[in-house]
Formats: structure tokens, sequence, C-alpha cells
């Protein structure tokens, strides 16, 4: 019996009825003879609380500074666990990510792991402990400074611990029973997936289905670390995330759809860079704005200029997170690019389809356009990759489009409702 990393989300320890049921079900991997080690996130919304007092008390907090108030969400949530363990008569450590050997770069709020030296935790397991570690922290390399990964972060703790101490599998506890073929929040219909690639996986978390983070998803990839995605509520076998097809219980391998799903993404704001001169290095000098501020862009379409006036408008979307940081320093910059004004826009969202199956079927634009159009949603901005297709809408219009959209490449499932056992969506 091998290593395990089981990482569970706030939702599964939202509370101390949680934070037990958690519990009994890390000892009972520790009874079936294998050696645990615990990635935990924050209670329920204790992130998101948190940056609201932040918030409160500061525009546009520190980042370091908020990079120390959002870890404590995270060590009270390892510390009532490892208790929690240990009064069911196990031994149980917990561990700061720091303490764990994540080691990070300096980006504040926003780091990524360099290195993993798991030496405590190795340690820990040694004696016969369960290792309990906090996720979505660690610790720069440079500075010493304690940092951040992004939301949703403790997910790639998870599978970067999972593979410096060369782990079975990487498990992920949620509160639904798998990847499904849309957020089952919003399509009751959706259908669990049994395996998928981590290719068409990277594209359904880039485009915002926040089941496993895109980080997490290219870690696993590059040290080809198995995932399973499985709820902490139910005892059903979840979704493999892998390269290789898994085999049926009755014989023969997976196969994987043409259509892997639908992701939505309401997380990310348009910004139009209006009346910009139509004229060589002008696009450079807008995007180098906003690169110096450590902004990632996702979408960029440059209109037809104006013919009178030689004037043109750039709209990207980036992170809505980043949006008043991208106004900030596009101002800053506006003598040397010098655009006439800004507009920013939040309320929008983003619907992709995502499948490896598109690369040979020809058709399926045009069938993601047409759901759309008989949904009567209005279609602002378009990007395709070799495996997705992405419109960004009205944020108001995304329910029905993803409902529309599922439906149109039948992907509703016929039987089972899908079950969101907690969490708030939030
Ligand atoms: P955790 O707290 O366990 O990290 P998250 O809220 O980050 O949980 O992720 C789980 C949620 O992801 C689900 O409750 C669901 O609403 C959402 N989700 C979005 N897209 C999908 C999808 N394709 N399959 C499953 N869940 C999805
Ligand atoms: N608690 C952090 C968040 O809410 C990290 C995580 O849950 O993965 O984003
Ligand atoms: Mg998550």
């Amino acid at each position: 019996m091998g290593l395990v990393v089981q990482k569970y989300g706030g939702s599964s320890v939202a509370d101390a009825e949680g934070i037990k049921r958690v519990a009994r079900r890390i000892v009972d991997t520790k009874k079936d003879g294998h050696e645990v080690v615990v990635v935990v996130s924050a209670m329920g919304d204790t992130t998101d609380e948190l940056i609201d007092l932040a918030e409160q008390v500061s525009p546009i907090p520190a980042g370091r500074e908020l990079d120390m108030l959002l870890t404590a969400g995270e060590r009270i949530s390892m510390a009532l666990l490892a208790m929690a363990i240990k009064s069911l008569g196990h031994e149980a450590q917990s561990f700061t990510g720091s303490q764990a050997g994540v080691i990070t770069d300096s980006v504040h709020n926003k780091a990524r792991i360099i290195d993993v030296t798991p030496g405590r935790i190795r340690n820990a397991l040694d004696k016969g402990n369960i290792a309990i570690v906090a996720g979505f922290q660690g610790v720069s390399q440079d500075s010493k400074d304690i940092t951040t990964l992004g939301r949703g972060g403790s997910d790639t703790t998870a599978v970067a611990l999972a593979a410096a101490l060369d782990a079975e599998v990487c498990e992920i506890y949620t509160d639904v029973d798998g990847v499904f073929t849309a957020d089952p929040r919003v399509v009751k219909k959706a259908r669990k997936i049994d395996w998928i690639a981590y290719e068409d996986m990277l594209e359904l978390a880039s485009s915002g289905s926040k089941v496993l983070l895109h980080r997490c998803v290219e870690y696993a990839r590059r040290y080809n670390m198995p995932i399973h995605v499985r709820s902490s509520f139910s005892g059903h076998v979840g979704t493999w995330v892998s390269n290789e097809k898994p085999t049926k219980p009755e014989g023969g391998e997976m196969e994987q759809a043409i259509i892997s799903g639908v992701a939505h993404d309401t997380s990310e704001a348009k910004v139009t860079v209006v009346g910009v001169p139509d004229k060589p290095g002008e696009a450079a000098r807008i995007f180098r704005a906003i690169a110096d501020s450590e902004i990632n862009i996702d979408m960029v379409v440059q209109n037809v200029s104006a013919a009178a006036t030689g004037l043109t408008d750039i709209s990207f979307t980036l992170p809505m997170a980043d949006g008043h940081r991208a106004i900030d320093s596009l101002e800053k910059a506006k003598a040397v690019v010098g655009f006439e004004s800004l507009r920013y826009d939040d309320q929008i969202a983003k619907i992709s389809l995502v499948g490896a199956g598109m690369r040979s079927n020809p058709g399926v634009t045009a069938a993601f356009f047409e759901a759309l159009s008989g949904a009567g949603v209005n279609i602002e901005l378009i990007s395709t990759s070799e495996i997705r297709i992405s419109v960004v809408t009205r944020a108001d219009d995304v329910n029905e489009a993803v409902r529309a959209v599922h439906t149109a490449f039948g992907l509703d499932s016929e039987s089972d409702e899908a079950v969101v056992y907690g969490g708030t969506g939030r």
C-alpha cells in the first residue's frame, strides 16, 4: 500500500461536524494501510470573509499583509483536523506550507511553487503519523515572506506534495461527485465524467471550471500524477484525470468523449481602450503597461479603425480582481500610449465548449453559435484554441447559455440529477 495525498476543500471542512467526518475518512484510509498526507483548505468561505475584512480596512490591501492574513484560514483548519484525528486515537501532526517545504517565488497573492522539500512530512510519516498540511501557502525563497498561491491554490499544494513524495494518487475531495460536463450548480442534468485526459481538464479548468485549478492540472501533467476528484460526502467513485485511459470494470478502455464539457466564468471583466492611434507599437505599449503590473490577460480584440479618424478600439478581458490595478496602470501610461478613454465592464461572462474531438469534427463552432442564438444570447467576443471555443456574453445570460449549449451537444444525462452536497458556490 502506497502513499496517498488527500486534499479536502473548504466546503468539506465547513464546520466542526465536517471536520470530524473528514477525520474519520482519513483514519479509514490509514487503516487500509496507506501512508496519508492531507492538504486542507480554510473552513467554508473563510478566505472570502478575510478578503472582505481586509477590503474594509484598505481598498487595495498590501500583498504581503493580505497573504499573512489569508494563510491564517488554513492554519485554523489544519490544527482542528489534527485534533479531530488524534481524538479518534490516531497520530497526526499539522504543518504550515512553509514547514512542509513549499517554496515559492515572491509574487504575493499568486505565487508559483518553485520547489518542494517535504523533509518534515517524510519524518512525520516515518514515525507513523498522518501529516496535515495547510494548503494554498508557501514561503518565498528570496524574501522568506509567507506567500499564497492564488484562489483555489490548495489543489496545487496537493499535487505538488504528491509529486514530491512520489504518491500513488492525489485525491481531491470536494462537494460534488467529480468533474461533470458542466457546473452541477447550473446544469442539473450535467453528467459525471469517469475519466478525462489532462489536456481537456486543463482547458476546462482555465475556462472557469473551478472544481480543479488550472495550475494544479498543469503540475499533475508535468509529473504524470493521476488525480482522483471525488466527494467527501459520498462513497462514490469520482473522476480520474490522467494520461492513460483506465480500463473499465467490464474490460476494455474508457473512451474520451468528443466534447468534454461546457465551462463558464463570471470572474472576468472587460477593459476597452477607446481611440487608440492605429499605428505600430500602440498595442505593445498598452499590454506592456498591463504586464508590468503582473496582470494576466485572457481574450484580446482590436476593432477595424475608422478611416476618418485613424483611431481604433482595443478590448481585452482579465480577472476582475485585477481590474482596478489595470485601469490604474493604463491611466498612468495614457500620455505615452495616447488613447482617448477607458471603459470598464464587469457584467460579462465567458462560456467555453471544450473537447479534444473538436480537432477532427467540423461543424462544432457552427452548432455552438446556433445554440447561443437559439437561446437569444448575444456574443461580444470570441476566441478559440485547437480544442476550445469561448465567447463573452452579458453576465445575465450565462446560465441560460450554458444550459442551451449543454443540451445542443447531447450532454444532458437522462437519469441522475447531479448532486451538490455542500458549499455556497461562492
Ligand atoms: P472546494 O471547496 O472543494 O475546493 P470548489 O468550490 O473550489 O470546491 O470546487 C467545487 C465546485 O466547482 C463545485 O461545487 C461546482 O459548483 C464547481 N464546478 C464548476 N464546474 C464544474 C464541473 N465541470 N464539474 C464539477 N464541479 C464544477
Ligand atoms: N482557501 C483558499 C481559497 O479559498 C485556497 C483553497 O481553498 O484552495 O481560495
Ligand atoms: Mg477549489
